[in-house]
């Protein structure tokens, strides 16, 4: 398979849309990247990779954070941890608060913001740091020491974390958080604001192409029932209330984030992140969907 020429391909093909989303603006400093940035990169199981465009840029990962948060608490909670979040698709935008107060403070998802939020404080009880233990394990898995958080974006989000406060007080209320709401609020903001590149977030995603194991070292960081578990979630749950139209449209379990990267993998195969910071109004990168819909396409790869 010609990895690099589909990769230059859906750059041509993709740049018209590049002009048509909206960068974040809830969060201030992601309103200053340019919406014309567009990178892809595959990381494959033998360790050769493809680039294209801005795939050596680092980004705001944001929600993507989220994916890598969950594994390490699943990786040292076990099925603990569906005592406290669920594994139903919220069909609800990502910072909702309706279904927290019926659902008795158990989120739905943990790729929801409330989700993430408990899996923080999960954290929080296993680490001295939530958000340091999820940048080691990001950079762990990236083979990459450089792989920081960006504290201009960081202060940012907790300057305006309105909402994100409003759930975990309600949570909090409801007895699913264990440590103060502030805590939490800080960590997850500092977890969102790590920055990688496109090559870097294939590179480490690809454990869970390959059930659960790290490729290029061997190193097992869940088994394989674990990983099938987590590429499940990603797929019914990691687009946000679109994730039934994601796997209609490009079929392969996903997380993407604000800053308008999207992680996705094909198991057994590879990883492939996408970044372009215009979103559509799900909060989904615009470009970023219809490159993956073309890579699916192109490349008859996807899990269906
Ligand atoms: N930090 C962002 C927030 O909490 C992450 C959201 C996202 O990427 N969907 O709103």
């Amino acid at each position: 398979m010609d990895y690099q020429q589909i990769l230059e391909t859906i750059q041509e093909q993709v740049r018209p849309l590049l002009s048509q989303g909206k960068v974040a603006t809830y969060i201030p400093e992601l309103s200053k990247v340019s919406p014309q940035h567009f990178g892809m990169a595959v990381y494959c199981l033998d360790g050769s990779s493809y680039t294209v465009g801005d795939a050596h840029q680092k980004f705001s990962t944001q929600s993507v954070t989220k994916l890598f948060a969950l594994a390490l608490a699943f990786e040292r909670e076990g099925n603990a941890i569906w005592k406290r979040v669920g594994r139903e698709p919220s069909g609800n935008p990502f910072n909702s608060l309706t279904q927290l107060e019926y659902e008795r403070g158990v989120p739905r998802n943990p790729f929801i913001n409330a989700g993430a939020l408990v899996i923080n404080d999960i954290l929080a009880q296993r680490f001295v740091q939530a958000d340091i233990a999820v940048l080691q394990f990001m950079r762990m898995l990236a083979d990459e020491l450089k792989i920081d958080f960006d504290r201009e974006v960081a202060i940012s989000e907790q300057k305006h974390a309105h909402r994100n406060n409003a759930i975990a007080h309600l949570m909090k209320d409801f007895g699913n958080l264990q440590n103060p709401v502030s805590t939490v609020i800080d960590s997850y903001c500092r977890q969102c604001s790590i920055t990688m590149t496109c090559l870097e977030l294939a590179k480490a995603g690809s454990f869970l192409a390959n059930h659960g194991t790290i490729p290029w070292s061997g190193q097992k960081i869940l088994d394989s029932s674990s990983a099938k578990r987590l590429n499940a979630v990603m797929l019914t749950c990691g687009t946000y209330d679109v994730a039934g139209d994601f796997a209609f449209r490009v079929g392969l379990p996903a997380k993407s984030g604000v800053g308008g990267g999207i992680l996705a993998v094909v198991p057994g195969e590879l990883a492939v992140c996408v970044w372009s910071p215009g979103l559509d109004p799900a909060g989904n990168s615009l470009a970023g969907v219809m490159a993956l819909e073309l890579f699916t396409t192109m490349t008859a790869r996807s899990i269906f």
